[in-house]
């Protein structure tokens, strides 16, 4: 699952992404390593591992990961390939949901492509080359189809709908605001069009906003409002300092937070949304060895749950034991949890569920 860190020149999205990484290259552990400097992998903080980890006296902790991709160089004209525009946008097609990071904090030494600070002008500036690149595809998609559509009717209704998305667009809107039917929006799915993709906005303020959410800035004001109509998350972050508190041990950066008066850093909470907005859940194994979080779809059943562990697991499946993180975490170990009959036995056709604790039992 992969994240796009998208937004005009100078906003801070370098900064995002190299605390970002940084903060999950102390995590290490990762079960694999990408070398290309614009893509980090973030583990997902969940503060369940280590207590889990105390419990089993585990040696080691894995966490949950998404991917990030540091998309630089979206600038207006890049659908007109401005720049190297076309080339971004083809990156940005490759993700699952969009990082917006939004300009809201004043520093007359870090000039503004556009001379001033507007969130709503910046905002609209990278959203219409993103619905500029989807018109193109749509045009492409309609001239096709219209050879068709004479001789079928399926075509022919496809036609009459990529007509309606397209003057949706054209009125300055994203595909994924578009109304449209279950068959509709199972056919726009597969023209991967950039502005049906969740957004979250990442409103980057200064030094002094960090701590009150950027409650007295009007910039974020302006972009909860644009968000709103999109059905877009906000998040308020200062890129600085996560940077700063990236450097940081998690000690260090504990009482960092707790001197702001802050329970988790901007970072920290933007990692869990985009989890939650990729529909991401995590199951969780744990025993000597390791605690672990694995990371499926929500609406997972177990056997596919168990397959992201091993193939083996998956075509052997009998069945899955399974106590709730919390019930196991209250009666104190696995066995305690068992003795109160917390612990249930689950066949094939069970969704698991976030949070699970899983013992896989399979035939080899
Ligand atoms: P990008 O072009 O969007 O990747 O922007 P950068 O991450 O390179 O940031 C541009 C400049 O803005 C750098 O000098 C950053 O140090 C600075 N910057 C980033 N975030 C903040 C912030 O929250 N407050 C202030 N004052 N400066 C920031």
């Amino acid at each position: 699952m992969k994240l796009g860190i998208v937004g005009l020149p100078n906003v801070g999205k370098s900064t995002l992404f190299n605390s970002l990484t940084k903060a999950g290259a102390e995590s290490a552990n990762y079960p694999f390593c990408t070398i290309d400097p614009n893509v980090g992998v973030v583990s997902v903080p969940d503060k369940r591992l280590q207590v889990l980890a105390d419990l089993y006296n585990s040696e080691k902790i894995i966490p949950a990961i998404i991917e990030f991709v540091d998309i630089a160089g979206l600038v207006k004209g890049a659908s007109k390939g401005e720049g190297l525009g076309n080339q971004f946008l083809s990156h940005i097609r490759e993700v699952d949901a969009i990082v917006h990071v939004v300009r809201c904090f004043e520093d007359s030494n870090i000039v503004h492509v556009e001379g001033s600070v507007d969130p709503g002008r910046d905002i609209e500036t990278i959203n219409l080359e993103l619905i500029f690149s989807d018109l193109e595809i749509l045009e492409r998609r309609i001239a096709r189809t219209a050879k068709g559509a004479k001789n079928d009717k399926d075509l022919a209704k496809e036609l009459e709908m990529l007509e309606r998305l397209k003057v949706h667009l054209e009125e300055g809107k994203p595909a994924k605001t578009f109304a449209a039917e279950e068959e509709e929006s199972k056919l726009i799915a597969t023209y991967n069009l950039l502005t049906a993709k969740p957004v979250i906005y990442a409103a980057n303020v200064n030094e002094e906003d960090y701590a009150n959410d950027g409650a007295n800035n009007p910039y974020v004001k302006a972009v909860k409002e644009i968000a709103a109509k999109e059905n877009s998350e906000v998040f308020v972050i200062c890129a600085k300092i996560e940077q700063e508190m990236a450097e940081l041990d998690d000690e260090e950066r504990k009482i960092f937070l707790e001197d702001l008066g802050l329970e988790e850093s901007g970072l920290d909470k933007l990692i869990k949304a985009s989890y939650r907005l990729l529909g991401l859940i995590s199951f969780l194994t744990a025993g000597p060895k390791e605690t672990r979080a694995w990371t499926i779809t929500a609406g997972t059943k177990a056997p596919q749950a168990a397959g992201k562990i091993h193939s083996d697991f998956e075509r052997g499946f009998i069945r899955a034991e399974i106590v709730n993180y919390d019930d196991l975490v209250k009666c104190g170990s696995y066995n305690a949890a068992k003795e109160k009959g917390l612990v249930r036995l689950e066949g094939k056709d069970y969704i698991v569920q976030d949070g699970d604790v899983i013992l896989f039992r399979f035939n080899v």
